[in-house]
């Protein structure tokens, strides 16, 4: 239960004052729904401004609080030209305040003739004269303005303004109870941070960066802190120990050896297996480091000791690509695998019910389906989840051990710096597949000016005629799922012009069976190149395509670019990899195509990313995406992570059942940050 003292701040938005349902799609889009969202909705940075007294003291593209009084209109010569208000400060200098668009009548309600106002806004230089464009604030009195030279710039979303956002966090800030202390009064201390309510203020006030510390840590300390108690139930949870005897494993007739990763992965997995013990075991290797075949072998450990698997996979297009990889390798064996993905129906849905009811399938392999309640195994032994979606995994975990003890490999995919390692999976024990297997050709990466396209086509077309396939990725517009799609719909129609039924579209908004024939045509080589959003990006495997175009490169991240480039090279043939650029790059932009051009190793691209994202800026960017965190920026994740960690770590020690003092408080700590599944495991919470 949620402790009482929290309540206000998970109350809804639509109890504070001016929240009607005009303003319910934009707060939604920022994910503010309770009054706690609002009060972590914190600045990306601060305009600070200088009062003067007149003109005279201001520069040219300062940040200025001025009092003016405004002695004239001045409608423009056009409906287009702005609406012009002169006005004058204490000396009589002149300066024009502009408003574009039909504003006159606004402005002239704000700037009566004759009446002195408090402007804040830029001032810039128009012609001879001296002007501010669309002031920020107009106010009759400047005890506010003034009190508040700095003013916390939020991230917006449509249908809101700063000053409405500004008063809605204020707002939120009353509601905001005083907090027991969770961290280690020493690290309070020895840091100079803040009290938590405090923190918030400042947090809003200014920048401050003792207090966006202490908000960030609180943060990493609640993750650390549920990932650990995820990790004290797991050891507690009586399982069943796994000893496989070699049987259905030494029927498998591999087409290659394992590679040394491979092999030691697989070990450490068997072991972990024979435990009573649940397993928690985090298998990390870049894409095409053969990670299936690693599953495939856990998956039979579990069988030959009479227990089913399940292998989780986040897509449909991916469960049926993981459905045909295993059953074709496993064939010698004759274990039963079955697909069962949320679509069947009927008697096909039955049937697997069945089957995995009496024992007759051995294993499974599905979306998260095979997690319903509908769904019961006879002994599942061993969960195995392809994580691609890099966060959530603690509870994932925790979701698929419920009182089950069941073992579980999670394996992903996205090459993360050990830091963020530590705060995505916690305690978990990683196995890294940390080479690559043999004969691998390097792929041979460009960046391509945007307008080559034309020269980029007609090398598709030469690369077509020599029977290979290719990819084209269109880049991702974060702002809006809708224009993504725009984007991949028109170029998929501008090469269907060229390729005709050779190209095939793939999308994210598109219904699963439309994605899968899709898929299907262009897996069985029937189309040529497959144009598609970024959800190529999971797992597809068609080693005879070679070419990858990634249009707009720029906008990816590292990680994500190395994640789509591993869908070629896949093959024996040579793949090449086309990244097309925008005409203006920022210097950051640059060096991360550079390194593209440079580097194949997911884990060196991962930590360069972070270095060039994350490091040094003040207020730090947070990168909701990446990481589980909504407050931490990745500078702080790497600066008080280890911190947060070992401050966990020694009260769990401590105190185990939180039950004391800075327990009781650290469950509040869980609770504000919706990390309370790991409360949840503590016995008798
Ligand atoms: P991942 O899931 O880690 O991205 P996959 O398991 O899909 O990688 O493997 C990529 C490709 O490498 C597959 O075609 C697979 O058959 C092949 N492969 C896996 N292990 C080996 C190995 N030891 N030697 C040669 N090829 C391998
Ligand atoms: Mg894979």
């Amino acid at each position: 239960m949620r402790p009482d003292l929290l309540n206000p701040l998970f109350a809804e938005a639509s109890g504070l004052k001016g929240v009607g349902p005009g303003l319910a799609r934009p707060l939604e889009k920022l994910g503010l729904k309770r009054i706690r969202d609002f009060i972590y909705h914190l600045p990306d940075r601060f305009v600070h401004r200088r009062a003067i007294a007149d003109l005279d003291e201001g520069s040219i593209g300062e940040q200025v609080v001025i009092a003016l009084t405004p002695v004239e209109y001045r409608g423009g010569p056009s409906p287009k030209a702005p609406f012009r208000v002169l006005a004058e400060d204490a000396k009589g200098n002149l300066c024009t305040l502009a408003y574009f668009g039909r504003n006159a009548g606004w402005a002239k309600k704000q700037l009566p003739l004759g009446e002195k106002r408090w402007v804040a806004g830029r001032l810039d230089q128009f012609g001879q004269n001296l002007q501010i464009v669309h002031p920020d604030h107009v106010n009759p009195e400047g005890a506010a303005m003034l009190g508040q030279l700095a003013e916390a710039i939020y991230p917006l979303s449509e249908g809101l303004t700063q000053g409405r956002m500004a008063a809605l966090v204020q707002q939120a800030l009353t509601h905001a109870p005083d907090l027991p202390e969770w961290c280690e009064q020493g690290v309070v201390d020895r840091m100079g941070w803040p009290v938590w309510r405090e923190a918030l203020t400042q947090a809003h006030r200014d920048e401050h960066k003792e207090a966006r510390d202490r908000l960030a840590y609180d943060e990493l300390l609640a993750n650390s802190l549920a990932l650990m108690l995820v990790r004290a139930s797991n050891r507690r949870t009586q399982g069943q120990a796994l000893r496989g005897d070699g049987r259905l494993r030494g029927a498998l007739k591999l087409p290659f050896a394992l590679t040394g990763a491979q092999a030691r992965a697989i070990a450490e997995i068997e072991g972990d297996l024979a435990q009573a013990a649940p397993m928690l075991r985090l298998l990390q290797g870049d894409v095409g480091s053969g990670k299936t075949v690693v599953a495939l072998e856990s998956l039979l450990i579990a069988v030959e000791a009479g227990a089913q698997g399940a292998l989780l996979a986040p897509t449909e297009i991916l469960a049926r690509q993981h459905f045909e990889t295993l059953r074709r390798m496993a064939a010698p064996t004759g274990v039963n695998i079955a697909l069962y993905t949320g679509r069947d129906k009927g008697r096909a849905r039955e049937s697997i019910l069945m089957g995995l009811m009496d024992g007759s399938i051995d294993i499974v392999i599905g979306t998260h389906a095979i997690f319903q309640d509908a769904v019961v195994y006879r002994n599942l032994g061993l969960v195995v989840i392809d994580e691609q979606h890099r966060f959530g995994v603690g509870q994932r975990l925790m979701l698929t051990q419920k009182g089950k003890g069941t073992h579980c490999l999670a394996m992903t995919a996205t090459p993360i710096p050990r830091t963020l390692t530590l705060a995505q999976y916690g305690e978990m024990d990683v196995s890294r597949l940390d080479e690559l297997p043999p004969g691998r050709q390097a792929i041979d990466t460009r960046v391509v000016a945007q307008e080559r396209l034309g020269d980029v086509v007609e090398a598709l077309a030469r690369h077509f005629s020599t029977g290979q396939q290719a990819y084209w990725v269109c880049p991702m517009v974060r702002e809006s799922e809708v224009a993504d799609l725009a984007a991949a719909e028109e170029r998929h129609e501008m090469l269907s012009l060229r390729f005709g039924e050779d190209a095939v579209l793939v999308h994210g908004q598109m219904k699963p069976e439309q994605k899968d024939a899709a898929m299907e045509r262009f897996a069985s080589g029937q189309a040529k190149l497959l144009v598609a959003t970024t959800v190529i990006e999971v797992g597809v495997d068609v080693p005879n395509a070679t070419l990858m175009v990634i249009e707009q490169a720029e906008r990816f991240g590292l990680a994500q670019l190395h994640q789509l480039r591993g869908r070629v090279g896949r093959g024996s043939e040579k793949s090449t990899c086309l990244l097309l650029r925008g005409e203006t790059l920022s210097e950051v932009s640059r060096e991360r195509l550079a390194l593209m051009r440079e580097t194949q190793d997911g884990f060196r691209l991962a930590e360069e990313d972070l270095r060039l994202r994350g490091g040094g800026e003040l207020l730090g960017t947070r990168q909701s995406g990446d990481t589980p965190f909504r407050v931490a920026s990745l500078d702080q994740i790497t600066r008080l992570l280890p911190m947060a960690h070992d401050d966990a770590r020694l009260l769990i020690e401590r105190d185990g059942g939180l039950t004391g003092e800075r327990g009781a408080a650290a469950r509040v700590l869980l609770y504000l940050f919706e990390r309370d599944w790991g409360v949840q495991l503590l016995r008798g919470g």
